[in-house]
């Protein structure tokens, strides 16, 4: 059984901050889950504005470089580790140095439990820096914290107990045997199984519910359930002590968004426009936005339209409907990816793209202007000592500072190892087929730069490319790649372009 401490913070400037005893539940939930033994915790509380000392999570840091009789620090989420992505990875890399695991009772790190590496976590902390912190702002909104916490002991009030759940002494807990089908049921839906093929399958695994085979309508009830992710909405009011979580959060939200996707264009209110920011008129230049409309027969209807024919009616640019638009992209993106050599070449772009970033990284710019800075100090006192100016404490000083750039020298050189081997190409190749595939938005927003918008025709630019001027567009083609429907698509020296025909 490997031992783990909880660190857990909270600071009251943050409206959407989840309780201390929140992130603690969640930890030892985590915990009991992952076989892990808690024993002790340190927990900074209630710290008002800049005032942010956090006392409890110094002597954390301090602790782990001495012997410890635990191997892992356990945290709600990484945003615990630090006030922005820079010092969380400083403070991880201290973790790590003296040989303590960082694990997220809510996110994937990079490091698993028993020390081995997660593909997964690596390639979310680095290919998509900044986007783990769209996951977190993410789940902070969710996670609300209840008002009434303190007051509502967690007590179940009544009701209809949800599937994979049940009741004792006042009590919801977790039915292992349900929970574990219906983590099942999020896992087939997020690698793509319909609803239908999922009942298929439990009813021939002998799986029903109140004797019958599960209805469509109560999957799709079990796969949107927040309490499965420990959450209970009474109200304005939300509780996150009464469900235990049964299905990881990022599960959870990945399922949201693909439930999302599959609906759009029917009843829903919020309707992603995932082009959004991206696309721009081939005949003016400017921006073409997301829009909706009512048609004759009383639905709704999405398309792109150019902002300045909307503004100044003064572009002849026709809108395309969003769904069309949409699809094009993402079958021409999708079908890029599904071509060996395309991925293989995108692969390659995105890995020398990301170790140019890593280089120039903040993690090691920050180690490194540590370093000038204890530098500059340094030689200051020694032109001080040689000046005469001597004080008892000047030695000291000098000591000190010396050890601290030999620590700095280290971590160093162990920022620029990592760098040198973070990613393969078969990790970025793996990442681009399976995590982007099952998120639209997300392929969009990794691969895609920008798109052009003719009424005949679409130029759709890919990211990662070595040349970093945009502007400079030179459609000198280095390589021919043929799509199954025969339409032209060419790697220039700066992007992939592809040419749609939008006539139907
Ligand atoms: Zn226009």
């Amino acid at each position: 059984m490997k031992t783990a401490v909880i660190y857990a913070r909270y600071s009251s400037e943050r409206q959407t901050e989840q309780s201390i005893e929140g992130q603690l539940r969640v930890c030892h939930e985590f915990a009991e889950r992952n076989d892990l033994k808690i024993i002790d915790t340190y927990i900074d509380r209630a710290m008002t504005g800049t005032n942010d000392n956090r006392a409890a999570f110094q002597k954390m840091l301090s602790d782990s470089d001495k012997p410890q009789p635990w191997e892992i620090v356990l945290v709600y989420a990484l945003d615990r580790f630090g006030r922005n992505s820079i010092e969380v990875a400083v403070n991880k890399q201290r973790l790590q140095k003296n040989g303590k695991i960082l694990i997220s009772a809510t996110q994937r790190t990079s490091v698993n439990i028993d020390g081995t590496q997660n593909l997964d976590g690596i390639i979310l902390e680095n290919v998509l820096i900044g986007l783990s912190e769209y996951y977190s702002a993410e789940l902070s909104q969710k996670i609300r914290r209840g008002q009434n916490e303190s007051r509502l002991k967690g007590n179940f009030a009544g009701g209809k107990v949800p599937y994979g759940y049940t009741t004792a002494n006042k009590k919801i807990i977790v039915n292992e045997e349900r929970a574990e089908i219906v983590r099942w049921m999020y896992q087939s839906y997020s690698t793509g199984k319909i609803v239908r093929e999922i009942i298929e399958e439990l009813t021939a695994r002998g799986v029903t519910h109140m004797g019958k085979p599960f209805k469509a309508n109560t999957i799709y009830k079990i796969l949107r359930l927040e309490k499965y992710i420990g959450i209970y909405r009474h109200g304005d009011e939300v509780f996150t002590n009464i469900y235990p979580q049964i299905v990881p959060t990022e599960l959870f939200n990945r399922v949201q968004t693909m439930l999302a996707k599959n609906k759009l264009g029917s009843s829903s209110r919020e309707v992603a426009f995932l082009l959004k920011k991206k696309v721009i008129c081939g005949i003016c230049g400017k921006p073409i936005n997301g829009e909706s409309g009512t048609s004759q027969n009383g639905t709704t209807m999405y398309y792109y339209k150019c902002s300045n024919r909307k503004k100044h009616h003064s572009c002849s640019k026709e809108s395309i409907r969003k769904a069309d638009l949409e699809e094009m992209v993402l079958n021409t993106t999708l079908m890029l990816l599904n071509k060996p050599e395309n991925l293989s070449a995108i692969a390659e772009e995105v890995i020398e793209v990301h170790r140019k970033r890593a280089r120039e990284q903040a993690v090691l710019a920050l180690l490194r202007d540590e370093r000038s800075k204890a530098q500059k100090a340094l030689n200051n006192l020694m032109k001080a000592l040689e000046a005469g100016i001597f004080t008892a404490t000047t030695k000291d000083r000098i000591t000190e500072l010396e050890l601290q750039i030999d620590e700095l020298n280290g971590r160093i050189l162990s920022e620029e190892c990592k760098e040198a081997n973070l990613l393969t190409k078969e990790d970025v190749e793996m990442f681009l087929l399976d995590a982007l595939k099952a998120e639209p938005q997300l392929l969009i927003d990794t691969l895609i730069d920008k798109i052009i918008l003719f009424d005949d025709e679409v130029e759709i630019f890919y990211k990662y490319s070595q040349n970093n001027n945009p502007d400079d567009l030179t459609k000198e083609i280095r390589r021919d790649f043929c799509l199954p429907w025969g339409k032209r698509i060419a790697v220039t020296d700066r992007h992939i372009i592809y040419a749609a025909d939008l006539g139907t």
